[in-house]
């Protein structure tokens, strides 16, 4: 067995059976979490992505509501059904799936979850929170990949912590967590001149990319951390991370596979969010 493999879907599953008591305390409460998913359109990853979630919940025991629009829908219908989820008492997370059809000002939408519904993290009010070292909801990907940090035990205080990708989901939310934990922290992009040269000063290197296999053994610093944040499909149909998994898990320490890495963590990470929540309606 591969010893320096940090396993999502293990941690996932351990994780899951801790939500799954918390939220049998909270129904004893009569406090019964409760997720809302909007899902707009008939996008194949889109549908697959929710369904993971919704079957997630179930397991889990969180209550969940699936809201299908169809690709047409008027933007109006949307925002008034997030308007009666906001003040539905019995709702504790919404979740618009994205990407929306191009008649939706995305912006708009996530701007019109309740900031304390919001368990994808996605609210101005929230990345705000998150920026000022004060969450209330932190966004599902690097919420799992600091929980896997947390399991490794990987020392973040004065290490170099590299990112690569600085989306609004991924990078930029990724960057304000391995700074609040101590790690001096560089952000790279498609604009990055010299990638290598960041790569290979890493302690701890993140890719959230999207390129397949782009970063190869010889880009890491020998006995870094490395997290595949990358989802990508060859064109064999397998699927495979932003990290060349085969030459860069002889020099990393501790590496997270992809599948089975970052992308389990995520949606155990909603349920969190969700679980969460319920547990301060209930305080
Ligand atoms: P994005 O397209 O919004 O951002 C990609 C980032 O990569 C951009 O900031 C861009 O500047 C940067 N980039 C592009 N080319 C580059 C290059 N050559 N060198 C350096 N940087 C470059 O993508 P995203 O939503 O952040 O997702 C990134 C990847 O992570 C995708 O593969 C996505 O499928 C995956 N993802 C996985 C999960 C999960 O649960 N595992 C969750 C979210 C996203």
């Amino acid at each position: 067995m591969d010893t320096n493999i940090l396993d999502g879907k293990k941690l996932s599953l351990e994780l899951q059976e801790i939500l799954q008591q918390e939220v049998k305390r909270l129904c004893g409460r009569g406090v019964a979490p409760a997720l809302a998913v909007i899902l707009v359109g008939a996008d194949p990853a889109s549908q697959v992505y929710v369904r993971n979630k919704v079957q997630a919940c179930e397991r889990t025991g969180i209550r969940s509501e699936m809201i299908h629009y169809p690709e047409d829908v008027a933007p109006a219908r949307v925002l008034a059904k997030i308007a009666e989820l906001n003040a539905d008492p019995g709702i504790d997370g919404i979740l618009v799936q994205l990407p929306l059809p191009p008649q939706f000002d995305e912006k708009a939408v996530l701007a019109a979850i309740s900031a304390g519904k919001d368990v994808d993290g996605f609210h101005a009010e929230n990345v705000g929170a998150l920026s000022q070292g004060s969450p209330r909801f932190i966004p599902c990907t690097p919420y799992g990949v600091m929980k896997m940090l947390e399991k490794g035990k990987v020392e973040l205080k004065g290490k170099e912590a590299v990112i690569i990708g600085r989306s609004n989901i991924v990078g930029k939310p990724m960057a304000a967590l391995l700074l609040a934990r101590g790690a001096t922290v560089t952000i790279c992009h498609s604009q990055t001149a010299d990638l290598g040269f960041h790569t290979r000063r890493a302690d701890v290197l993140v890719a959230a990319v999207g390129c397949a296999q782009m970063i190869r053994g010889d880009m890491i610093k020998p006995g870094a951390v490395v997290i595949d944040v990358g989802i990508n499909r060859l064109g064999s149909g397998r699927l495979c991370g932003d990290v060349d998994f085969t030459s860069a898990q002889p020099v990393a320490s501790l590496i997270t596979p992809v599948p089975g890495g970052v992308g389990p963590m995520t949606i155990t990470m909603l349920l969190t969010n969700t679980v969460e929540a319920a547990a301060r309606r209930a305080a």
